[in-house]
């Protein structure tokens, strides 16, 4: 999970039409929340990310489905209201269901809390760091083993794969005679790590956790800072992994 940055309310989404959806849906509860207007912003909002378990929601197995972060159930007057609609997974949304977060207990709110302020990573397993991280773990199923704490793992480990790779080239370039070719290798693929890293990334959060906290990541890192090819893309790339990463510090 990382942090959302809630985009604008679309501009069809007057007060007069949330007033008329509003009654549509005391009417009939029809999907009335199922714009197009409604769905691209928020789709846009998230990089086409749930902004709970951070899947990609654009694939035709995992259509985005819109998440009422105050349920429908007991919450109807904020059925469109922009500041509670929230991009989610299919998977995501069937979990937290009707659930309550007013009468049964507070999640994280990925578009107004930091989410590592609420939760951490620790063995491709979500810790919590408080009462809202723990009811979001145990809401949203967060550590179900067969779906999350896999898809986890499986980036987890291609990243530790890639890192042991560019600690190969690191070795080629310190024992080459003529170490150029490389160290643009080796640079390349600390970009490559990086870039999986980015918010329009799948499991980002996850991907810069493991990254962040390599001790070869760190070695390599300085390295190429010392030989002058740390460039300030990979910098701000460098700052948004830290930002993502959520690492359990005990
Ligand atoms: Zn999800």
């Amino acid at each position: 999970m990382i942090r959302v940055s809630r985009a604008p309310s679309p501009a069809e989404l007057t007060q007069q039409v949330q007033t008329e959806l509003i009654a549509e849906f005391a009417r009939s509860e029809a999907s009335v929340w199922n714009k197009d207007y409604i769905r691209s912003t928020l789709m846009a909002m998230s990089h086409s990310k749930c902004v709970y378990c951070e899947a990609i929601v654009n694939e035709e197995s995992k259509y985005m489905e819109v998440d009422h972060f105050l349920c429908k159930s007991n919450h109807a007057h904020l059925v469109v209201d922009w500041f509670n609609l929230l991009p989610s997974c299919k998977r995501c949304n069937v979990q937290k269901g009707g659930y309550d977060v007013i009468a049964e207990g507070d999640i994280v709110d990925p578009t107004r809390a930091n989410p590592k302020d609420h939760l951490c990573l620790k063995n491709y397993r979500f810790k919590h760091l408080s009462t809202e991280g723990e009811n979001t773990i145990e809401v949203l199923d967060l550590n179900n083993s067969l779906r999350m704490t896999k898809v986890r793992f499986e980036i987890g480990e291609s990243i530790n794969e890639r890192l042991l790779d560019a600690d190969t080239i690191y070795r080629q370039v310190l024992g080459a005679v003529r170490p150029m070719r490389p160290l643009r290798r080796l640079t390349r693929t600390i970009e490559g790590l990086l870039d999986e890293c980015g918010p329009t990334r799948e499991y980002s959060a996850t991907a810069s956790t493991i990254l962040t906290g390599s001790d070869i990541y760190i070695k390599l890192k300085a390295y190429l800072e010392a030989q002058g090819q740390w460039t300030i893309t990979m910098g701000i790339a460098h700052a948004v992994a830290v930002d993502a990463a959520m690492p359990c510090t005990n």
